[in-house]
């Protein structure tokens, strides 16, 4: 019997042609494939059509798929010599709980590989026009969760002092802890920001803003989960298209 393995994949931001080679490969090889929320639909047109599709997502209203139920499964199917993708939105190494995931897998003695994707952190970027670094203002990049485990949220006061931009993720719900996490850490009130959801999908909505006003337009323009917040001086020069935008939206 052929050994079986786990891949760990990438399915990217959200627009299907964002998907590397090698995870469409992983794919077309995969005799079974775990699929997460926010994975495009068109991406398993990569899949074999005799492929085993499970959906463990939490959307659509059902409870997600237990964590230790997605590990034993993939172990399981590992073991009966299959070849399994665990596809997930973005890259599986942000937030994606690759860590956890490879760390099972290891410890059952099952062959496991990463591969990349783009995370929405960086298409979000790219689709509002701007760079995460930058020579003057920008000289790198932190990729933060605004959801932490109970009473353990990112440390704001070193971030803001880093300097670095911020890209946070899961933050909508908390989007005024948020706020006033970095107004109290001293980031500038008028910090530009954009903040974007469903990053690189047809139903993109970007509204920039600035830090005193987050919460208010976060609220005003109803934007919903998924979205990323990018916080920083490189998020100004975002400011012309996207405000253009947003105006030919109202006036629609
Ligand atoms: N591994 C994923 C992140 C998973 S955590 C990645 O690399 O992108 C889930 C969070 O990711 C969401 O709450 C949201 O903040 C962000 N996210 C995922 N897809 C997104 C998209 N298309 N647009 C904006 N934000 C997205």
């Amino acid at each position: 019997m052929k050994s079986g393995k786990v891949l760990l994949v990438g399915a990217g931001p959200g627009d299907p042609e964002l998907l590397t080679i090698k995870a469409a490969r992983a794919l077309g090889a995969a005799d079974v494939i775990l699929v997460d929320d926010l994975v495009h639909s068109d991406v398993l047109d990569h899949a074999r059509p005799d492929a085993r599709i499970v959906h463990v997502g939490k959307r659509g209203g059902c409870a997600s798929t237990p964590q230790a139920y997605i590990e034993r499964l993939m172990v399981a199917e590992a073991r009966a010599g299959r070849t399994v993708v665990r596809l997930k939105g973005g890259d599986p190494a942000i937030f994606g709980r690759a860590g956890e995931e490879v760390a099972a897998l290891r410890s059952a003695g099952i062959a496991v590989e990463v591969v990349n994707g783009v995370t929405s952190g960086m298409a979000a970027a790219s689709s509002s026009g701007i760079a995460l670094t930058h020579r003057a203002h920008g000289h790198g990049v932190a990729f933060v969760t605004a959801h932490a485990a109970e009473g353990d949220g990112p440390d704001w006061p070193a971030l803001v002092r880093s300097g670095l931009t911020l890209v946070i993720y899961m933050g909508v719900s908390r989007c005024e802890a948020l706020a006033q996490g970095l107004l109290d850490a001293g980031m500038a009130r008028d910090m530009p920001g954009v903040v974007v959801q469903n990053a690189s999908r047809d139903d993109e909505r970007r509204v920039v803003t600035r830090l005193d006003r987050l919460v208010a337009d976060v609220r005003d323009h109803a934007i919903a989960s998924p979205a990323v917040f990018v916080i920083g001086r490189v998020a100004e020069n975002a400011l012309g298209r996207a405000l253009l935008e947003e105006r030919s939206e109202l006036l629609a």
